[in-house]
């Protein structure tokens, strides 16, 4: 007998059929003597009808009372799912997240999960009931209702499986696991036996939508088992394994994905006098609009002046470019801003990168190939980043793809 969480997303629930088909599943894990708990997002589009609705009431709506309102998407499905459940004859009880006493911090919108009451849900698996709770919500100290952020439903999938011990989390969604890149741009692209956490992350905050980023450090940090997989397969196969390090035997491949991210602007002030605290004056204004930075670039100064690139997201190009041209460019004296928002970032991500050398100079080679230039590149242990033009996009992640072997079954 096995404790497991799993996790059914928007699609999964999106509709009465596809949610009796949830209970379908869950009572076959039943029947095989597990214990479940499973974690459920909104139908699909609620959470975005409910934002909606808010907007016609302030045009920025209140935080505060938008989680009240944002919240509720999740407690409709829960309730149908232990209806369902019900209804073939499995025994279910739901709790939103206040009831179970998920207990967060106070940012509401964006709140971080502090700790989880487990004994009221683990008593409710020791009487035989499946337990199903609402994802993407909790309260405060003061009993206010909070929400996790956009895909809140994974972290808190994977809080309650750290909270409980679970022997495995399972993230239930319309994909059957993480693949080496998009299959749309790569037909060849294949599903992921396993990748390690470090990697997932990597994919994760470069573009890969499959989790939301602080489940997977949510994960890594507590140690969860995490599985993704398709809850539109009868036989959902094994799905992908987000596995440590150390104990990823499975897939030994150097480069384990391709990630990309289409919604980049790049910005370029020329002739900044190279001396102290300059990045400073310019990314503190752009830091206190509260404007994500992403890759920066500052070359090497000559006769006194030097240039200085930073990406952020196309989003916030317009208001960046405002920024740089009316407080800062007056105030430090660059000879110019310059700015491009139909850049692109292809990014080669795998564990494998720490002991094998040579893996940048064959991915300039192969973009060098293509004739496609390349504009930034940044660099972490397991992960190399460029910045390319849009238009390249499709061509450098299919070509990327094939050289780094990810195109073949070679598991
Ligand atoms: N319903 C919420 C959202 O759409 C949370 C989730 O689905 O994970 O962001
Ligand atoms: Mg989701």
């Amino acid at each position: 007998m096995a404790l497991i969480v799993q996790k059914y997303g928007g699609t999964s629930v999106g509709n009465p059929d596809r949610i009796k088909n949830v209970a379908r599943r869950v009572a076959k894990f039943r029947e095989q003597g597990h214990q479940v708990v499973v974690v459920l997002s909104a139908m699909s589009g609620e959470t975005n009808r409910l934002i909606a609705l808010a907007k016609e009431m302030q045009a920025q709506p209140d935080p505060r009372e938008l989680d009240v309102v944002i919240s509720t998407g999740e407690q409709v499905t829960i309730g149908l799912l232990a209806m369902a459940l019900k209804d073939i004859g499995v025994d279910a009880v739901s709790y939103t997240g206040p009831q179970v006493k998920i207990l967060t911090d106070s940012a509401f919108t964006k709140a971080r999960i502090v700790s989880i009451d487990e004994e009221n849900i683990h008593s409710d698996l020791d009487n035989g009931k499946v337990v199903v709770v609402a994802g993407f919500q909790g309260m405060d100290e003061d009993g206010n209702i909070t929400t996790l952020g956009r895909g809140g439903s994974d972290t808190t999938g994977v809080a309650i499986a750290a909270a409980l011990r679970a022997d495995e989390c399972q993230i239930y969604t319309d994909v059957d696991g993480v693949y080496t890149t998009d299959p749309r741009v790569v037909p060849e692209a294949r599903r992921l036996k396993s990748i390690t956490f470090e990697e997932m992350l990597e994919m994760a905050s470069l573009g890969s939508k499959v989790l939301q980023i602080r489940s997977v450090e949510f994960a890594g940090k507590y140690k969860v088992k995490l599985r993704v997989l398709s809850s539109f397969m009868d036989e959902p196969g094994e799905g992908t394994l987000i596995t440590f390090e150390d104990d990823d035997k499975m897939e030994q491949a150097v480069i384990s994905g391709i990630a990309f991210n289409r919604d980049e602007a790049k910005i370029t002030l020329l002739g900044v006098p190279d001396k102290p605290g300059i990045a400073y004056q310019i990314l503190g204004p752009v830091a206190d609009a509260n404007i994500d930075v992403d890759m920066i670039i500052q070359n090497v100064g000559e006769v006194g002046t030097t240039d200085f690139s930073f990406t952020v997201h196309r989003n916030e190009f317009a208001r960046t470019m405002d920024i740089l041209k009316n407080q800062i460019v007056p105030h430090i004296g660059a000879r110019e801003v310059v700015g491009d928002n139909k850049a692109a970032k292809v990014s080669v991500v795998g564990v494998g990168m720490r002991s094998h050398v040579g893996i940048a100079s064959k991915m300039f080679r192969t973009l060098a190939e293509e004739g496609i230039n390349i504009q930034m590149i940044s660099t972490s242990e397991i992960k190399i980043s460029v910045v390319i033009d849009e238009k390249y996009l499709e061509l450098a992640v299919r070509v990327l793809h094939k050289v780094f072997d990810l195109d073949q079954e070679n598991a």
